[in-house]
């Protein structure tokens, strides 16, 4: 408990801090990067880095910024002492040079960490800096006022105080925060340019303008992200004042379309810091993009619940790895030819003293975000090997274990190395163990990808493309990449097979892999019909519950000997 509680201290001085940092940086009029000395990742970026170049967290600045996968002979940061400098630099996202300043910074945790401005082109750099220099007068006499400088309506610090004004004068009264955005606002700036985009935000403004009239209840948060109050007393009249707001800034005359996706958090309790409330609409709103049949949503604490989730999880993983929480489960492969035992696939399962069996679909998306599951997946490669040194030194023909390679560990680890090592320590030959990678993992990053893939089989390992089918380009990407098996994605079989068409599409792809000498494994497996067809398009190998579930390794031992 008491765990649980200071654990939720730090976070919310965590968060506190990253207001802090969030604030100064978007006071700048350039775009900020903050990297990482040693590993160089993008650690955060401002909102005017985010209209630049999109989100990059978590990506390499060379990576980034001149599509290199090592960093720069002559970066200015390794060379970099206890004075800022500016640096003029050519990279592959701007057409001409840039000058871009370097300054040492300490990150929250006490690392090294180098702040980044970057300043304009290098040609034009005094006229970036006298229109900085203006446009930083103009920012500092509107902020005096409360005023966004691009759209004269006003600022979030102003808003934030309106509402809380509002909210504590008048408690008799329910009142909801409107927080809304432009979907795809980025594209609007690559298509059309900043100076469109520019136009486009101004426009906003002016709708809500219209549509609020005097009431100083709106204003532009940061970026393409606006806000408003109202009072109400069904949440029907909300929706009315959203609709009237959405489709008057649909009707601009623009040449390309301005939607807006809205996010509404009722006020039930008036002590929540107004950028909280803020933050819980933007939350709300993300559940709604993207689909056309919804333009708003509700802030519900279903999201609140689920982020404890989430924290509690992160909080118990370590512990779990450390006392063994962590299971590996077996699922059987069979040859289709003779129904022979020919593998089986390594699958993760928590067994947590409290919650009972979690399955990887609730842990392992949280743990490729926060990295976790580098040590995950190495435990239980680990765990694979064990097993197949226990049943050689039985005196057993075992069967190849198939192992999960999750999308993070490409930049992260060095596979190779991990994988070699775990070959030594249980004097394994890689034939024992075969590597599955997923197929949307193909589309990210092919060079860095291929490259490590090919040393891999270089030394006997068995390539699998996992999810073959579920991504755009898999017909290319077996040309051009080696493996040596692809793993038809349920999904793929399922929704394909229902139909005459769909059947000679995978009737194809089938023939298409065995042409190009790749062994073929359908998953997800589960009925006569499946294991008929797939028998009739020669498909070598199948998976999937109408053979077996996943089972624990002392169930499968029975299996298979
Ligand atoms: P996946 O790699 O595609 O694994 C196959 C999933 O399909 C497994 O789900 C398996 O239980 C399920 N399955 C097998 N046969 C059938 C069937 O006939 N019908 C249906 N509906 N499902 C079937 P599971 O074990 O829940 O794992 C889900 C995903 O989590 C896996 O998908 C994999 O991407 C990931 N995962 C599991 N364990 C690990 C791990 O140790 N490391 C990594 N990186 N990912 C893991
Ligand atoms: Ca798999
Ligand atoms: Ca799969």
């Amino acid at each position: 408990m008491e765990n649980t509680e200071t654990s939720m201290n730090e976070k919310l001085n965590m968060d506190n801090l990253n207001m802090m940092l969030d604030s100064i940086m978007n006071a700048s009029f350039v775009p900020c990067f903050i990297f990482d000395k040693s590993s160089f990742e993008i650690l955060y970026q401002n909102n005017r880095a985010y209209d630049l170049v999109g989100n990059k967290l978590g990506r390499n600045c060379h990576e980034v910024f001149c599509t290199r996968e090592t960093p720069c002979m002559d970066c200015p940061m390794v060379f970099l002492g206890k004075m800022p400098i500016v640096s003029s630099r050519r990279t592959d996202i701007f057409e001409k040079p840039v000058k871009v300043q370097y300054a040492n910074i300490k990150w929250f945790d006490g690392r090294d960490v180098v702040l980044c401005k970057i300043m304009g082109t290098a040609d034009d750099s005094e006229q970036v800096m006298d229109e900085m220099a203006a446009s930083s007068q103009l920012f500092m006499e509107t902020e005096k006022k409360g005023m966004d400088s691009l759209t004269g309506i006003q600022d979030y610090m102003k808003f934030y105080s309106s509402v809380e004004q509002k909210i504590l004068d008048d408690v008799h009264n329910d009142y909801a925060v409107v927080v809304f955005d432009v979907d795809r606002f980025k594209s609007i700036n690559d298509l059309y340019g900043m100076i469109d985009g520019d136009k486009a935000l101004k426009y906003i403004a002016e709708c809500m303008q219209a549509v609020f009239g005097y009431e100083n209840n709106y204003a532009r948060l940061h970026s393409d992200r606006f806000a408003f109050f109202v009072k109400y007393n069904s949440k029907g009249d909300i929706i009315k004042v959203i609709e009237k707001l959405r489709k008057k800034i649909y009707n601009n005359p623009f040449d390309f379309d301005i939607n807006t996706s809205y996010g509404i958090y009722l006020v039930n309790d008036r002590s929540v810091p107004v950028n909280l409330m803020c933050d819980r609409a933007m939350m709300a709103s993300r559940t709604a993009k993207g689909n056309v049949m919804k333009f708003c949503a509700f802030y519900d604490e279903q999201y609140r619940e689920d982020m404890i989730k989430a924290n509690e999880i992160e909080h118990d993983m370590n512990k779990a790895l450390e006392n063994g929480e962590f299971k590996m489960y077996l699922q059987p492969k069979y040859k289709l030819e003779d129904y022979e035992l020919c593998g089986a696939e390594v699958l993760c399962r928590w067994l947590h003293p409290a919650k009972g069996i979690i399955s990887p679909n609730d842990f392992i998306p949280l743990f490729e975000r926060n990295g976790f599951i580098l040590k995950l997946d190495e435990y239980m490669w680990e765990e694979a090997c064990k097993t197949i040194r226990r049943w050689l030194d039985e005196g057993r023909n075992p069967v190849p274990l198939s192992v999960n390679i999750s999308r993070y560990h490409i930049g992260h680890n060095d596979i190779f190395k991990t994988l070699t090592e775990l070959m030594n320590k249980y004097q394994l030959t890689p034939n024992y163990l075969n590597l599955e990678i997923t197929e949307s993992l193909f589309l990210d990053q092919p060079e860095m990808l291929n490259r490590e893939l090919v040393k891999l089989q270089s030394i006997g390992f068995n390539l699998e493309v996992d999810d073959f089918g579920s991504g755009f380009s898999s017909l290319n990407l077996i040309r051009n990449i080696s493996v040596d098996t692809i793993k038809i994605d349920k999904e793929f079989l399922d929704s394909e097979i229902a139909s005459e068409k769909g059947k000679i599409v995978v009737n194809h792809t089938i023939d298409m892999a065995k042409d190009l000498n790749l062994q073929v494994v359908a998953e997800g497996v589960e009925t006569k019909e499946h294991v008929d067809f797939l028998k009739n398009s020669h498909c070598d190998i199948a998976q999937g519950f109408y053979f077996a579930k996943p089972m624990p390794i002392e169930e499968f031992d029975k299996f298979q000997f």
